[in-house]
């Protein structure tokens, strides 16, 4: 399917202080750390989660939407073998 299109905003909800954030996402890297605006706590992905787009944000990082487009396993960064 030709045109898919990926969204490159995403907001992110800290759940440390519910703050949320709306980041552009990079599409050349995963962002693995980030560092919440109101609170200052520092987020990292979920176990499974490749970024922390992924893990805290209402949109996932722009690889796995390719992938969830094309009907691919969702893996992004190359993270470990198995589950
Ligand atoms: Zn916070």
């Amino acid at each position: 399917m030709i045109g898919t299109a990926i969204e490159l905003r995403s907001t992110l909800t800290c759940p440390d202080c519910g703050a949320r954030t709306t980041e552009t996402m990079p599409t050349d890297a995963c962002q693995y750390f980030y560092d919440c605006p109101a609170c200052g706590s520092v987020l990292s992905p979920k176990p499974g989660d490749c970024c922390v787009f992924c893990s805290y944000a209402d949109t996932p990082c722009p690889p796995i939407q390719e992938a969830s487009a094309a009907g691919e396993p969702t893996a992004c960064c190359g993270g470990g073998a198995g589950g």
